[in-house]
């Protein structure tokens, strides 16, 4: 399969090209030249499979046995996706698509991974560094997912003093080729660096540099199969009924996965785009306007985005298959509604939710009252991350898995770094450069 950039449509690249290179000409994102579309048999014979034959089927479509064969490719997924996802059922419609369980626990691990598997299989000769500016998550994912990969060299900028220690810990204290940076600035003045970093003509020359941000397909092309295994985990009596998905969404890339699946044949019957109070999809769904505001932060904090770069992937997604922007349902919550969620869904059913989680859940709203529907909402990261809020909306302890146990005893190897290109540049030459 080829990709075309969605701003210069003649630009035309295979998987193995666009995956090294992230974004293309004009700052145009990549999106899939011929998406399949499969019939019923295939699809019911695909739900049979298991979930790494049935994701190594569904990403070959993607790639060219040239490029990859399928065999190398299905022992790449085997490492990518080692860890369980599951479909949780919390009442007879309802349930929660669990994807926090692997190394990072949130489902940034499963695009992140394949995409460093790809990366590792498809580059031999020379160093990449990837570099990625984090707020949590996906710093998390990248740092383990590329540990001790010959050859990748990983930067990962964060705010300093701004995320929590439990998220500092789980990526800051690997070594190897993890380099971590705390920056004396917020968020948007990390991804500033990086783009300057990326710009720098000095730096472009000498070093390879990608890096490993959501515009990336391959990460898209991975979490499509989730979809597709959520499906085959719906109890056979209720798979005649409406499939309802809500999806936790900042920058659209899991919302987009998921329209992916549904163009190539799942059938799903509707998404909700779900977001806190960073609204500008809903707000531009209801009024027909494109008004992002200054991004605030809330309890979803992964979702604290108002221009999301994923949306013309959704958009393309809507016009080629001729589909009524207007039916995208997208739902916006406040914190105070995701706090009031946690509550009532613990006391209704027993079951916790963390504040990514209970976004995607109140957007369901009146669905879940229909009969004739099954509701599937995404959970995104485990509620682990949120110890001490849950604690304090719940009165409840959670256990913490082993992983997050382990990495607080370990030591904190962070660089710390003024605000200032300069000195990051400085930094990257004479540790990269000799
Ligand atoms: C990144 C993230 C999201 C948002 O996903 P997008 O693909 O950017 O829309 C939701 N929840 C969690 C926990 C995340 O880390």
């Amino acid at each position: 399969m080829k990709f075309y950039n969605l701003n210069f449509h003649k630009e035309n690249k295979n998987f193995s090209q666009v995956l090294k290179i992230g974004l293309g000409k004009n700052q145009g994102l990549f999106f899939p030249m011929n998406l399949p579309k499969l019939n019923n048999k295939i699809i019911q014979d695909l739900l049979d499979l298991n979930f790494i034959d049935r994701s190594s089927y569904i990403i070959s479509l993607f790639l060219n046995e040239k490029e990859i064969l399928l065999e190398t490719l299905k022992t790449k997924i085997q490492k990518a996706f080692n860890f369980p996802l599951l479909l949780k059922l919390i009442d007879k419609n309802i349930a929660c698509l669990e994807l926090f369980y692997g190394p990072t626990l949130a489902f940034k691990d499963f695009g992140v991974r394949f995409m460093a598997q790809m990366l590792n299989f498809f580059n031999k000769k020379s160093k990449i560094i990837i570099l990625t500016a984090t707020s949590g998550d996906t710093g998390a994912a990248v740092a383990h997912a590329f540990y001790n990969m010959k050859n990748i060299e990983v930067i990962i900028l964060y705010p300093y003093k701004k995320i929590s220690i439990l998220q500092e810990k789980l990526f800051c204290t690997l070594g190897d080729n993890i380099k971590t940076i705390a920056i004396k600035g917020n968020f948007d003045d990390c991804q500033k660096l990086i783009k300057q970093v990326l710009n720098d003509k000095e730096l472009k020359k000498e070093l390879c540099l990608n890096s490993a941000n959501s515009i990336n397909i391959s990460r898209l092309i991975a979490q499509i199969c989730y979809y597709f295994e959520a499906y085959a985990q719906i109890p056979l009596n209720q798979r005649k009924k409406k499939i309802i998905i809500s999806v936790p969404s900042g920058n659209f890339g899991n919302l987009t996965a998921g329209l992916i699946a549904k163009t190539i044949g799942l059938p799903i019957y509707k998404f909700i785009a779900a977001t806190n109070i960073n609204d500008t999809i809903p707000r531009y769904l209801k009024k027909g306007y494109w008004k992002p505001k200054k991004t605030i932060s809330t309890l979803s904090n992964a979702m604290d985005v108002s221009i999301p770069n994923n949306w013309p992937r959704v958009i393309e997604i809507f016009n080629k298959n001729n589909w009524n922007l207007k039916k995208l349902e997208s739902n916006s919550i406040t914190d105070i509604q995701t706090t009031e969620t946690i509550k009532n869904v613990y006391n209704k059913y027993k079951y916790i939710l963390e504040p990514h989680s209970a976004v995607s859940f109140c957007a369901l709203k009146s669905q879940i009252f229909k009969k004739d529907t099954f509701n599937i909402f995404l959970g995104t990261a485990h509620p682990a991350k949120f110890q001490d809020y849950i604690y304090n909306t719940l009165n409840q302890k959670i256990i913490l898995p082993s992983i997050l146990i382990n990495c607080m005893k370990k030591k904190n190897l962070s660089h710390i770094l003024s605000n200032n290109f300069s000195n990051l540049k400085e930094f990257l030459i004479k540790n990269y450069i000799i």
